[in-house]
This record gives C-alpha cells, structure tokens and sequence, in this order.
C-alpha cells in the first residue's frame, strides 16, 4: 500500500462509503480506515435465528420523501419492503396488570424497511470499491496538516501507523469527532464547539429483535405493535421479512437499558422472553432468537464517558459543520451535517455527495478525470 494517496476517509458508514464511491469515479485511490471490524455503521443486521433473518439492530425504516435512499436502493437492486401497519395494537401500563387491544389511534405516514436489513446499502456500496480500500478495524486517532497535504495517524491491529493523503473526508458524527480525535493544527473553537453541541442522533437508544417460527400476532388479528410503559422494550413492532419469515423489532426501554447495565445480556433477553410472554400470552411461541443492541455504549457512536444527548429530532447543522478546512484538504461528512433530513440515512447519503463534491471543488484537477 503506498504511503501517500489521493482520498482518504474516516469512516465506513454509509456516508463515508457514498462518499468513497463518488470520489473512486475519478479513478484515484481511495482509502476508508472504519473503527469496527464491519462496514455500515449505525445500520447494523446480523443474522438471526434458523432462518438467519437480517433485522435491523439499527436503522431501519425509510419514508415517501427519504428519495435518496430509495434511488440508491434501486440502483444496488436491494427490495424495499413497506412496514404492516393494519391498526390493532396492545398496551402494556405494568408488568403485573393485564395487557390491553387498542386500535392504534393514527395511520402513521408510509414507511418502508430493506430487505436484508439497511445495512446492505453500506455493504453493497463497499461492494463497489475496490478490495483493499476498506481498512476495518483501523481507528483514526490524529490527523494533521502539512504543507499541501494531510497526515493520518491510525490505530490498526498492527499498531499505530501513519498515511499521507491529499484530501480527507471525516465520515464520522460530529460530537464523536471532537472527543475522539486530535487535530493539529486545533479546529477552529466555533467549528469544535458546534461539534461538541450536535447530537448524534439515535445514539442514546438500543434496539430488540426477535425471531419466531410463524407471525403469530397476526393470525390474532394484532399487527406486531405493543406500546409498554413497563420493558424491557418500550415499543415492538412487526418485522416480518418479505418471504413471510416471522419477526418482531423494537426499541429498548430505560428499564431494558438498566438491566443490561446492571446484569448484562442474558438477564435482558430473559426479561424480553417474560415481557413477549405477558403480551402475546403464556400459549403464544417463544421466541427462535433474540438480539439486542446499546448505542450508548457503542464507542463507535457515543464517545466513551460522554452521555449521548437526548432530542426529539436530529437539528439542521449549523453552517460552519459543512464548511471545508484547511483549504479544502479536510472535509465533512455524516448524516448530523446533512441539510436536508440531517440524522437520517437520506441525510447520510446528502452528505457523503456533498463532501465528495466539495473535494472536487477543491482540487478541479481530479475532477476532470471523472
Ligand atoms: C437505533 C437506531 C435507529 C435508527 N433508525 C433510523 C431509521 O429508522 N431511519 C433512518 O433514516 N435513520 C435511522 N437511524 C440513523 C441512521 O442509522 C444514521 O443516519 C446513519 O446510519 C448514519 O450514517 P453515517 O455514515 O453518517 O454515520 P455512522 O453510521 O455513525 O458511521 C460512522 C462510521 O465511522 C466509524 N468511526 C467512528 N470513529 C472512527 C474513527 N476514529 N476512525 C475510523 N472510523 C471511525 C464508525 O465505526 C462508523 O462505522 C437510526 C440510528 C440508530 C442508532
């Protein structure tokens, strides 16, 4: 591997990744140095139970205007699934009181999942770069600037090592930016700050999925949605692949977050094998398999020691998180600087174009080779 190459990225999510694929048009090299041992960042489905079903651990819905996800899903040839949402739901108030049907009181805007999981765009996309170009397991901890250039420090498997690139794209959540890496020379303050206040949107959350040997909520005339003031999983929904395999997904509530804390995975995977019992009944099926996930203790999502802010919607970056550095040798991408539908997958994908536009902008010479 040479010392010095063109495009340098941190992160291999998918706005890193779509970023990658823009600038590899010109023919250059590209590298992705990405912390995990996988690509796809916070899209995350491995699969589960007989049928290896891939559930998404992390994102997972897209909607009618998220029209950039669903131009690249049609270009890769992955499926879009619309989610079940025939209306009768149940209400758990407590653990210890009677589970109750309501008809769920609005019809939620149209969404969609993909098949195989959302983390298939970020894995067909890398799909498209060429094999050594994704370097996981490589943690960027420094970058700095020199003369007509930026200097890489990276922690491999190897130790430490060190790449020089013209242009680098930090793919990465703005506040895990500022806690996790040095720059030198420093960012300027209203840049770092505005890194420091963006949240990192969903990083304070964890998600449940289960598998089962039919969809038997549905046959009961239930659509999969259970709403619990009780957990550990605040808010089930149907995750039923498009060849009928059965499956429910959810989000964690504090009380799941708690118990995984404090007693770790299995003691939480049987308290969601009592809550699915209280719900669904004594004589419904257990579940085949369940999987849990905690963003907020992800160091790839959540810097260590920091708590992830919580807020309601993901906010619209303030300029200064999209402007080039360093003469347009250091750029920024992740969904947290996207202006349209920032925090999202759609967002993630506008900002990894953007970035990679940018880089053009900033070095007109490699554009023209696209
Ligand atoms: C539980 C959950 C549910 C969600 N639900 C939805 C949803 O339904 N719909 C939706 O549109 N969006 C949803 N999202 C948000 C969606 O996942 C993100 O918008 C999108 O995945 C962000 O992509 P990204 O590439 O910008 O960032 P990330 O996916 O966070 O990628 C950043 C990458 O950088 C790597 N990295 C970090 N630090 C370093 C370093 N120093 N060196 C090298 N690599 C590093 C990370 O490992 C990661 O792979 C959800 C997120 C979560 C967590």
């Amino acid at each position: 591997m040479p010392d010095s190459i063109p495009f340098g990225i941190v992160g291999a999510g998918l706005s890193g990744l779509v970023a990658a694929a823009h600038l590899r048009e010109t023919g250059h090299a590209v590298m992705v140095w990405e912390a995990r041992d996988r690509v796809g960042g916070r899209t995350w489905s491995p699969p589960l139970g007989p049928d290896s079903l891939h559930l998404d651990l992390g994102a997972a819905w897209h909607w009618r205007e998220h029209t950039r996800v669903q131009a690249l899903a049609e270009q890769l040839g992955i499926a879009r699934v619309p989610q079940h949402e025939p209306g009768i739901a149940l209400y758990e108030p407590r653990a210890e009181q009677p589970v109750q049907r309501f008809p769920w009181p609005e019809t939620p805007p149209p969404s969609w999942r993909l098949e195989g999981g959302t983390q298939t765009l970020a894995q067909h996309v890398a799909a498209t770069l060429p094999g050594d170009a994704v370097r996981l397991n490589h943690r960027v901890t420094d970058v700095r600037r020199t003369d007509a250039s930026v200097q890489v420090r990276v922690a491999g498997p190897d130790g430490p090592s060190s790449t020089t690139v013209a242009h680098l794209i930090v793919a990465v959540p703005p506040r895990l930016v500022a806690h996790t890496i040095d720059f030198d020379p420093p960012l300027p303050d209203s840049l770092a700050s505005a890194q420091r206040k963006t949240p990192t949107w969903m990083a304070a959350s964890g998600k449940a999925v289960a598998t089962f040997a039919d969809a038997f909520w549905r046959q009961q005339g239930i659509d999969g949605r259970v709403v619990s003031h009780a957990g550990p999983v605040a808010h089930w929904h149907d995750a039923v692949a498009p060849n009928g395999r059965a499956a429910l997904a959810g989000f964690l509530h504090p009380t799941g977050v708690q118990t995984l804390a404090t007693n770790g995975r299995e003691a939480l995977h049987a308290a969601i094998r009592t809550q699915l019992a209280h719900c669904f009944g004594d004589d419904a099926p257990a579940p085949t398999a369940i999987a849990t996930s905690n963003w907020r203790t992800d160091d790839a999502t959540t810097p260590p020691g920091v708590a992830p802010m919580q807020v309601e919607h993901p906010p619209t970056p303030p300029p200064v998180l999209t402007q080039p550095q360093w003469n347009g040798r250091l750029l920024w991408a992740s969904a947290e600087t996207a202006t349209e539908h920032p925090g999202y997958l759609d967002g993630a994908i506008e900002a990894g174009e953007r970035a990679a536009e940018q880089v053009f902008e900033a070095s007109p010479e490699s554009a023209s080779t696209r």
